[in-house]
């Protein structure tokens, strides 16, 4: 060991480690594979910032981005921006709701916080029933074997490990506009000190979407600016287009194949100028324009670990192992698929291959994930347009669009849907979405079908659940339509 650069004497022949495994990070990924790891019988140490519960000044906390600023609390404001809608439908179930209704966005703050800090604390507590040795402080990696932990106050400690993990995660990257720095991230939007009364958001993917569901919910006018037709790229297009037209229809204005080019602070707030010569003034101004791996401050390069030229992602073959042998890494920063149950599904492999004896891949098919606006969208398996170019032949395609039984009483204009993707020759269903209430609760079962193989006859062979939305799944019984393979994916 070195402390502040002197040389902690170990005998050199007997190759000694400090720890068995040393993970940089403790956010999903990280936490798990230690603890697995450890109880694999691995002596493990794990580093990681400290992190203020609303301050978003520094990026660390066990935990990590999930539990600190990302999943975890972003639900808590999604529970707390659908009730005001619940309340308008309500009405028509006989509840009185006469009096003034107040939303008091402090009062969710405190409790959202309050959470956060339980949960910082039970992840502390695994890794400590684990026997994982945690460090408070940012951690770099020195040699192929050697870590150094710069703590608080500045001391730098060193540590030899036989095996070093990187899971340092991600963190939001801004477009390079002309006036970003008046706008804020996601970090900032879940500890607002006011709630917006005029939010602007920039970006179609997951955490725009998210963020203007959940202060549209709130009572908030949102204007969402995204540069192509429709948000989420990548999504099945159709589920696209009802997720666009739910936003529009619970009042959130959408501003399809717009770049906001730059921003100004004016006397009423922010205002945005757009590539269409509008200007739009707003209390806040959200930038969700992706994601880009933390690998910066690692020193990973002159180790000679290999980034992504582009991403500066972590480069790993298929068992999350760097082109050092002893280096690993797992979650966002090798921005393989950016989710949290896909960083705990890489660490629980890692633990296997490195310390369980038996090498492990993380299998990213089928991977089942939900944008969490209101209603919510999730989905498993292939989009319609990637059956169309992936699959060697034709696709059937089986779609239900009707309206939420709760909705027949509450007198709410919106319908949920769902969609089918089956492999004409094969019967295999390759693929399902759904948009509407519950969306994530009903699509986690049909995942686990999908990833068995199930086919559309089985699918139709189970007997529905009455009266549910997830019926249908069982119950869509005629194609909508037959689609043939090797037509170019449309990119709107
Ligand atoms: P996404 O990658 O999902 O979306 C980024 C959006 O920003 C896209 O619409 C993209 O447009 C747009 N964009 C990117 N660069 C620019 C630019 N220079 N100018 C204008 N628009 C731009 O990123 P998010 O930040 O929303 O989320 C990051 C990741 O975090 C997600 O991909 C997901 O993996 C994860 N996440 C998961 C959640 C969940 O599971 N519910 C919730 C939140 C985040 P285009 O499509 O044209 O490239």
């Amino acid at each position: 060991m070195l402390i502040d650069g002197k040389l902690d004497k170990t005998s050199e022949e007997e190759i000694h480690y400090d720890f068995d495994l040393f993970v940089i990070g403790a956010g999903s990924g990280g936490v798990r594979a230690a603890r697995f790891s450890a109880q694999n019988g691995a002596k493990v140490g794990i580093c990681e910032l400290p992190f203020h519960p609303i301050s978003s000044e520094n990026v660390g906390g066990v935990g990590g981005t999930c539990v600190i600023r990302g999943c975890v609390p972003k639900k808590i404001l999604v529970y707390g921006a659908s009730f005001g809608p619940e309340l308008e439908d309500a009405r028509n179930y006989g509840w009185e709701v006469n009096e003034r209704i107040d939303f008091n966005w402090k009062k969710l703050l405190h409790k959202k916080t309050e959470e956060i800090v339980r949960l910082n604390g039970v992840y502390k507590r695994l890794l400590a029933n684990a026997g994982v040795k945690l460090f408070e402080g940012e951690g770099k990696v020195v040699g192929p074997n050697e870590v150094e932990v710069i703590q608080l106050d500045g001391t730098k400690i060193r540590y030899s490990t036989k095996h070093i993990l990187i899971a340092t995660g991600s963190r939001a990257q801004r477009p390079g506009i002309p006036g970003q720095e008046l706008a804020i991230t996601s970090d900032e939007a879940l500890s607002l000190e006011e709630l917006p009364k005029r939010a602007i958001v920039y970006g179609g993917g997951y955490i725009a979407i998210e963020f203007a569901s959940i202060w549209r919910g709130m009572g908030a006018t949102v204007d969402l600016y995204f540069r192509r037709e429709l948000p989420l790229r990548g999504f099945d297009d159709e589920m696209r287009a009802v997720v666009a037209r739910n936003l529009e229809g619970r009042g959130v204005n959408l501003h399809p194949r717009t770049s906001i080019t730059e921003l100004v602070k004016t006397e009423d707030g922010i205002t945005v100028r757009t590539d269409h010569g509008e200007e739009l003034t707003a209390d806040v101004v959200l930038l969700a324009t992706g994601r880009s791996p933390n690998s910066k401050r690692l020193n990973l390069e002159s180790v000679g670990v290999e980034l992504d030229g582009k991403t500066k992602a972590v480069k790993v073959d298929e068992y999350s192992r760097t082109n050092i042998p002893s280096i690993w890494a797992i979650g966002d920063v090798t921005n393989r698929m950016n989710l949290t149950p896909v960083a705990l599904m890489e660490g629980t492999c890692f633990a296997k291959t490195v310390f369980g004896g038996k090498p492990t891949k993380p299998d990213h098919d089928n991977v089942p994930c939900a944008v969490f606006c209101i209603p919510p969208l999730s989905v498993v398996g292939l989009s319609e347009e990637q059956a169309i170019e992936q699959v060697n032949g034709d696709v059937l395609v089986f779609t239900s669009t009707f309206n939420p039984m709760k909705n027949t009483v509450s007198g709410r204009q919106e319908k949920s849907i769902m969609k089918l993707i089956v492999d004409a020759e094969t019967d295999k269903v390759l693929g399902a979405s759904v948009c509407g209430p519950d969306a994530p609760e009903i699509m986690q079962g049909i995942a686990i079908a999908i990833k068995c193989g199930a086919t559309k006859e089985q699918f139709d062979s189970t007997v529905g659940i009455h009266p549910s939305a997830a019926e249908e799944f069982v119950t869509m019984r005629s194609v909508t339509r037959r689609v043939s393979a090797g037509k170019p994916k449309t990119n709107l």
